[in-house]
């Protein structure tokens, strides 16, 4: 058996990300971006990975501003043959990886039913492949940094929704708890959040509808969606030492949804 003994580290100290190097999928907006700057915040120095450049490279000169280093990476996780060169230019740009945040995500229209396979193709492979390459192409380079942390955005979709964007999100929950056990000798945390509605882009046909709207507040203890930097500030707790005795579970962050409506 062994333990780490945290005893006289002041547990605010737990929280920082200083000298820690972060690649974050999705960074060029919503949540992603969020976590980008907040783990910067945290002393982090952060590659961002996205197809929309100029939106990074707008992020970048944030985070640069705040005295860290930010790398853009341009990305189409589309292609997941494009995922491991790219993480490996990074970690090699950043001199090193400790943390993998595989955000970006993509949702559509509707239950079960796709019909065009070249549309279900491309949901798994951004939700689900290029988490799974993601993971695949970070293990070295977070095992060589010795204490990494992967963190995976599922969804409530994936623990309590249901349809096809419901199955890929499951799919990610599923492989944290895979890969948390895999990587474990390597030193290697993997965690996953299952965020409920948050304010981004995703979420704008959602808002635009009442009668959805009013549903879904009223299946939500605190009756309101969240912040994108809500999110971010449970990556930073996750990525950090703080969390070091989390792995292989997905934390929900949804303000108390539920299928029961609150009172
Ligand atoms: P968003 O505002 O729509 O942003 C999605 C991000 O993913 C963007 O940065 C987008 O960048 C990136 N992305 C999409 N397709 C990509 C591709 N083919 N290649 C590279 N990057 C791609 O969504 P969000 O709300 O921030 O969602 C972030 C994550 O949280 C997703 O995994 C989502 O499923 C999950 N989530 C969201 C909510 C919510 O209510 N918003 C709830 C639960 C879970 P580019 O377009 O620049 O490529």
């Amino acid at each position: 058996m062994s333990t780490i003994s945290y005893a006289t580290v002041p547990v605010l100290e737990r929280f920082l990300l200083n000298g820690r190097r972060a690649f974050v999928t999705g960074a060029s907006r919503g949540i992603g971006r969020a976590i980008g700057l907040a783990l910067a915040e945290a002393g982090a120095d952060v590659a961002l990975a996205a197809r929309d450049e100029p939106r990074l490279t707008e992020l970048a000169a944030e985070i640069e501003a705040l005295g860290r280093r930010a790398v853009v990476v341009p990305l189409d996780l589309g292609d997941l043959e494009a995922v491991g060169p790219a993480i490996d230019a990074a970690a090699d740009a950043l001199g090193g990886l400790d943390i993998l945040v595989n955000n970006a995500g993509v949702t559509y229209r509707g239950g079960f039913g796709i019909d065009d396979p070249a549309e279900f193709d491309r949901m798994f492979d951004v939700n689900l492949g290029a988490v799974l390459f993601g993971c695949q192409a970070a293990r070295p380079h977070l095992a060589a940094a010795g204490a990494g942390v992967i963190v995976n955005i599922g969804s409530i979709a994936g623990t309590k929704g249901t349809g096809l964007y419901g199955a890929s999100k499951q799919g990610v929950h599923a492989l944290t708890r895979g890969f948390s056990r895999e990587y474990a000798n390597d030193g290697i945390r993997v965690v996953a959040l299952a965020p409920g509605q948050v304010f981004t882009d995703m979420g704008a046909r959602v808002r635009a509808n009442p009668d959805e709207m009013n549903t879904l507040l009223h299946h939500t203890a605190q009756a309101r969606v969240a912040d994108p930097s809500e999110i971010a500030a449970a990556v930073v707790y996750l990525a950090s030492p703080a969390a070091d005795f989390i792995t292989g579970t997905t934390i929900a962050i949804d303000g108390g949804r539920d299928f029961f409506a609150r009172r």
